[in-house]
């Protein structure tokens, strides 16, 4: 029988799976109601031999050193700094809004008053969100900025994606993409990014591959969990484990166990031999 049920074979839903299995060495089920593991990770080889991300791309980073090396013994990374570019009034321009931005779009004494002053303002390398630079600046020039990044960045994006102006949606949503007060034109600042070396599925199946672990694909919870008479049935049958989600936790009716995993304890592993560790013979084994 088993002592933990997952809800979700996500990466949350498959490092929780692990941690239970080696370091509690408990019995776990993951349910997952798609036919494959890795939730919005999940990808696969198209036939040309390409990686595809199904659900959008993803780009692994952290700043956790622990974070890093715990999915190091799942894989090997290939080290992949994001860029974007967004297309401003016919150029083509790093996003998010940073210096190189500004250089770009506008005439360069304009573009250098402003870095002037945002500058004896603001730390360089600082993050700060639109909106709270639209509420906070009372410099007219650094104004004028917010407005002109929030008209040419935010408001058309917000606009396409949602239907909503910025104000509209949750502050924390247009905080993702923060105006960068640094020449930094990486998508992500932090300190470890990379992409699995053979895909996200394939460091998934590595993480959930533990004889404690099974998995039950095709199955959402509400086919195998019931709750009545205040008691938890697990295919009919009452259960007295715990019940773990991956995710969408407000769909889901039943009682629900919340693990925190420190950060400090990602690291040990109890029965698993270790693997490989992560062959980056580039940048990113040199920062470990
Ligand atoms: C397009 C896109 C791009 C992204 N890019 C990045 C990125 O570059 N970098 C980054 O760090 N993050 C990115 N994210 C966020 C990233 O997807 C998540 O951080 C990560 O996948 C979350 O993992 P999770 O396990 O919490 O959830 P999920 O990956 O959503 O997994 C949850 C799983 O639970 C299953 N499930 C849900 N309800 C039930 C149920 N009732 N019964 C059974 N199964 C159920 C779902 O089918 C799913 O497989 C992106 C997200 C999207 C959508």
């Amino acid at each position: 029988m088993f002592n933990y049920i997952i809800v979700g074979a996500g990466l949350a839903g498959a490092v929780m799976a692990e941690r239970i299995a080696n370091i509690l060495d408990e019995k776990v089920l993951v349910i997952e109601r798609r036919n494959h593991i890795g939730g919005n990770c999940y990808d696969e080889i198209d036939k040309t031999g390409i990686i595809i991300h199904k659900y959008g791309p993803h780009i692994f980073h952290t700043n956790y050193k622990e974070v890093f090396k715990y999915l190091s013994q799942f894989t090997e990374w290939k080290e992949y700094q994001h860029h974007v570019l967004g297309f401003i009034d016919g150029k083509l321009v790093p996003l998010p809004f940073n210096l190189n931005t500004l250089h770009k779009l506008l005439p360069e004494a304009l573009a250098k008053t402003l870095e002037k002053k945002l500058l004896q303002k603001y730390d360089y390398g600082k993050k700060i969100p639109i909106l709270q630079l639209l509420k906070e600046e009372d410099d007219q020039d650094l104004k004028f900025l917010a407005n002109y990044i929030y008209e040419k960045v935010f408001l058309n994006y917000t606009k396409k994606q949602w239907n909503l102006k910025p104000e509209e949606i949750d502050e924390k949503v247009t905080g993702r993409v923060p105006i960068l007060f640094s020449r930094d034109d990486r998508y992500f600042q932090d300190r470890y990014q990379a992409v699995p070396q053979e895909g996200y599925t394939k460091m998934i199946q590595k993480i959930l591959d533990h004889e404690n672990i099974k998995i039950m694909l095709n199955t959402s919870h509400q086919e195998i969990l019931k709750i009545k008479n205040d008691k938890i049935l697990f295919m009919n049958k009452e259960y007295k484990g715990k019940n773990i989600h991956g995710k969408n936790r407000r769909t889901i009716q039943l009682p629900i166990w919340q693990i925190t995993i420190p950060l400090t304890k990602l690291q040990i592993r109890k029965t698993r031999p270790k693997m490989v560790p992560a062959r980056c013979d580039n940048k990113l084994s040199k920062r470990l």
